[in-house]
């Protein structure tokens, strides 16, 4: 099997790796970047961007999230292993050849099948403060209406981890999900790389605005809302709506005791609905909400001006 990877290059200037189809059931990045390979012109830019639209290849060709051929989880095989399976040596040729020669990396994600997002850039709280300054900077030049910033805790393997122990800046996507696109969503993908290449000056600028994001994140406490009984969940919010806390965003009605009352899904904390369940019918500890609230960027600096 080949990985289809495009490079375009012209002049001097940072290199850009995009990398779609890390989960093979998340479908912006695939899209918008095959269009991106076809349409960038190497006239236009001064540097290079690299782009792997099907990342996880075999997964993507079956439609699933992890690998067919060996079960694995691409976001937890870097940095790869060139003796491994299929993922590992996808995911060792594109750390040491794609990633070493990059300056920015930016891998798309959606919710997949399995969790809907509201359209977000995610970034990581780092220790080092410059490398967090220049990623929150990419963040805020994306222009998704969300950028989340995480704290991982299980950061083994991923992706992301390789990327920002190397220094180098790193972002990732979370836009829209269930196994399908929208069209707001692509556009936020399409328009999101563009204005990241105008950021690093390897697109010439244009006149045109980035639009405002919205820096938050998603507490310990109250940000995660996990199914307590298996049911269909009936939800009662749009993706992107503000809560408060105490408010019913949903219920739970039981699919073997038809008399029960619906369990009632109260938001513990004042935030915006980020993420759901994809599918209706939940699962026990499934994960069916997650609640972020606002983040003052200019904490991890301590002054409030750096990040413009
Ligand atoms: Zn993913």
């Amino acid at each position: 099997m080949l990985l289809p990877v495009i490079a375009i290059r012209n002049g001097d200037g940072p290199t850009v790796l995009f990398t779609g189809g890390n989960h093979g059931d998340e479908y912006e990045g695939p899209i918008a970047l095959r269009k991106l390979a076809n349409e960038l012109k190497a006239e236009d830019i001064q540097g290079q961007v690299i782009i792997v639209p099907y990342l996880n290849y075999p997964a993507v060709l079956a439609g699933t999230r992890l690998s067919p051929v060996d079960g694995l989880n691409m976001n937890r095989s870097f940095p790869g292993n060139p003796e491994g399976s299929m993922t590992q040596e996808i995911a060792d040729f594109v750390f040491r050849e794609l990633v070493m020669r990059s300056d920015v990396v930016l891998d798309f994600h959606s919710g997949g099948n399995s969790m809907i997002f509201e359209p977000c850039t995610v970034l990581h709280q780092l220790e080092d403060t410059e490398q967090l300054k220049k990623t929150l900077l990419a963040a805020k030049n994306f222009g998704a209406p969300i950028s989340l910033v995480l704290r991982e805790l299980d950061s083994k393997g991923m992706l992301d981890t390789a990327v920002e122990n190397t220094g180098k800046i790193f972002l990732s996507t979370e836009l829209g999900g269930g196994g399908f696109v929208s069209p707001r969503t692509l556009k936020i993908a399409e328009n999101g790389i563009r204005n990241l290449l105008r950021h690093f000056e390897i697109l010439p600028p244009n006149e045109e605005s980035v639009p405002e994001t919205r820096f938050m994140q998603t507490p310990d406490f109250g940000g995660y809302l996990i199914a307590q009984q298996e049911g269909l969940n009936e939800t009662l919010l749009e993706l992107g709506d503000s809560v408060s806390e105490g408010q019913v965003i949903g219920r739970i009605h039981s699919l073997t005791d038809i008399e029960a009352p619906a369990l009632e899904i109260k938001s513990q904390i004042d935030g915006v609905l980020v993420t759901r369940a994809g599918r209706a019918h939940v699962k026990i500890w499934d994960t069916i909400a997650v609640i972020a609230n606002d983040l003052d960027v200019a904490d991890f600096e301590g002054n409030t001006t750096f990040y413009y």
